[in-house]
């Protein structure tokens, strides 16, 4: 593997994604030591670049950790020097075959036009020794024929342009960061035209994966006409959060969490994610999606998969997702009245008014797109059974947060509850695992308020990364890349996973829409609607990011 060569190309590297994301996650892993030895960054897309203003785009999306100053410029430089760019069309087979040739010539293939003309120019040398064998003995003359079979031979074995220098494996990474609508075109294009001949060739699908169970199918399908299912790295880019790659720790590698991963001592999970912010002119794309879609079917799911599956029978990728595809499938479908939609509206505050969603200009402005979704989900098997797990997902909310809460039973009879009059909410434990920002896990455990009297209080165990590590967290896209390049599955979603994924959302999204159902307006930069707080009472939950949290 050290002499094999990877190229990645970057498909859509003018776009956002790549900007934000990719290249600063290449950078990130060429820092650290973690491309191969032989790689090339190649980025394409239609609009026209020289490599030298590509690397100056990315350079200036580079940064340097903080714990990684050192010699950083350097390498930064050293970096750049590996990415190039092509411009071409996402439907053209020619524009991808012009990537190839210039793919190969950084691998060290050698091209069928090269190797033709060198195998003619050897021939031609061996003909002409032949023309003075009169000169040569025998034995040296027998000798130069087989050296001319071997090229014949080689000339035939290398027509699919495979041979590269030394012998090493050409493998080929893309990365799809390009609209939706244009997945297919790539695919077909990059697998018949710019294909590996003598390595791996692996393709990164971003979301979306479709928008309901159908069009999943057909992408799927589509996809499968170019690549087979272990070519196909489909992203979910929350799966590599280090907090979400810690939950499998966290229950499998202490003792005292697992006993109680169940309804026996679970009352309920609440899966929360929040955005500060809005669409803020880049609406266009999230209006024909919507949050439910966007975050919920995708990133909260696999969460939630990943935390109540079973335990699997060893950590490789076909074991967990083995197991993550059947708490997917043992799920009740999702009804209409358990779920909650809400879009957020224009609120003015502090001299400064705060836009509605339907404001944004690309954004259609009797759009009923629900920028908020709560929803209440559960796994109809002997371990989950009538648990709860409540998932709030929404944009221009008062904060940023992504985690998870598992929120403990109640002690029976409880002492301290019978004689110092505790809240029961309060009284029960909370773990709560804070994905992002500031990542953190914390158990909430009852406590004596120091001094003679009885005071009951409620405190933080709390592990919270800045303090415990110095490091700073990689990105999830460096940890995906590099698990891609590796031919690492576990942190990708394998296409039965998806299909379960959409067969719990299809019924519920296509009703709302039918049905034209109104979101429910609540104001820019608030907690969400209201009609939240009556779901998660119809099941006896108090969502746990309202109260007071010492972490928070
Ligand atoms: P983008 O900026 O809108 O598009 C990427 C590139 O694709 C553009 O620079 C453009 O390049 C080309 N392109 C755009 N619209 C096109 C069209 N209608 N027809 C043909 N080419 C078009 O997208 P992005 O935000 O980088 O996202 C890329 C992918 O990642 C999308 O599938 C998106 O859903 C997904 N994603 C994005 C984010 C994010 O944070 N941005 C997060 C998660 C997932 P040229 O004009 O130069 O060809």
């Amino acid at each position: 593997e050290n002499e094999s060569t990877v190229s990645i190309t970057v498909v859509g590297a003018s776009g956002d994604l790549a900007k934000k994301k990719i290249f600063p996650a290449l950078f990130a892993l060429y820092y650290e030591g973690c491309l191969p030895k032989h790689f090339t960054v190649y980025g394409y897309a239609r609009s026209k670049m020289t490599d030298a203003e590509l690397r100056n785009m990315v350079s200036k999306t580079l940064t340097c950790r903080i714990d990684k100053r050192e010699n950083c410029g350097e390498k930064m430089e050293e970096f750049l020097k590996r990415c190039f760019y092509h411009s071409g069309q996402y439907d053209s087979e020619e524009n991808f075959a012009q990537l190839d040739k210039k793919l190969k010539e950084h691998e060290g293939v050698v091209s069928d036009a090269d190797l033709l003309s060198m195998i003619i120019f050897q021939s031609d040398v061996l003909v002409g020794y032949r023309g003075f064998r009169l000169f040569l003995s025998d034995a040296l003359c027998t000798m130069l024929t087989y050296i001319s079979d071997f090229i014949d031979e080689l000339s035939l074995c290398q027509k699919s342009s495979t041979l590269s220098r030394g012998g090493k494996a050409s493998n080929r990474l893309f990365y799809l960061s390009i609209p939706p609508n244009i997945f297919i075109d790539a695919v077909k294009c990059a697998s018949s035209s710019a294909s590996s001949g003598n390595g791996w060739t692996r393709v990164i699908v971003e979301k979306p994966f479709g928008r309901d169970s159908d069009s999943s199918a057909a992408l799927t399908k589509a996809l499968k006409q170019y690549l087979t299912e272990d070519q196909i790295f489909r992203i979910d880019h929350y799966l590599g959060k280090e907090l979400v790659e810690n939950l499998s720790v966290l229950r499998f590698s202490n003792l005292i969490f697992e006993p109680l991963w169940s309804r026996q001592y679970i009352r309920n999970v609440q899966l929360i994610f929040s955005e500060d912010f809005g669409t803020e002119g880049r609406g266009g794309y999230f209006d024909h999606y919507g949050i439910i879609r966007d975050i919920m079917q995708n990133h909260l799911l696999q969460i939630l998969a990943l935390f109540a599956m079973e335990t699997p029978v060893s950590l490789d990728a076909e074991d967990i997702r083995n197991e993550k595809v059947k708490v997917l499938r043992s799920m009740r479908p999702l009804q209409l009245e358990d779920v909650v939609i809400g879009q957020y509206k224009s609120h003015s505050k502090g001299g400064v008014t705060y836009p509605a969603y339907t404001d944004d200009k690309t954004v259609p402005k009797d759009s009923l797109t629900p920028t908020f979704a709560a929803a209440a989900l559960f796994i109809d098997n002997a371990r989950w059974d009538g648990v709860p797990f409540l998932m709030k997902a929404g944009k221009a909310l008062h904060n940023k947060r992504a985690e998870i809460r598992v929120q403990f039973r109640h002690v029976p009879g409880n002492l301290y509850n019978r004689n110092f009059g505790t809240d029961l909410d309060q009284a029960t434990n909370e773990l709560v695992i804070r994905v992002q920002p500031d990542e953190a896990i914390y158990l909430k455990i009852n406590n004596k308020v120091p001094g003679l009297g009885m005071r009951l209080d409620c405190s933080n165990l709390n592990l919270h990364y800045a303090a415990r590590y110095s490091k700073e967290i990689p990105d999830a896209y460096e940890r995906l890349l590099l698990d891609a390049i590796e031919g690492e599955r576990r942190l990708f979603i394998r296409s039965d996973e998806l299909d379960a994924a959409w067969s719990l959302f299809t019924p519920v999204l296509a009703e709302l829409e039918e049905k034209k159902i109104m979101p429910e307006y609540y104001p820019y930069g608030s907690r969400g609607p209201v009609g939240a707080h009556y779901l998660a009472a119809r099941y006896n939950v108090r969502w746990g990011d309202l109260g007071l949290d010492q972490s928070a």
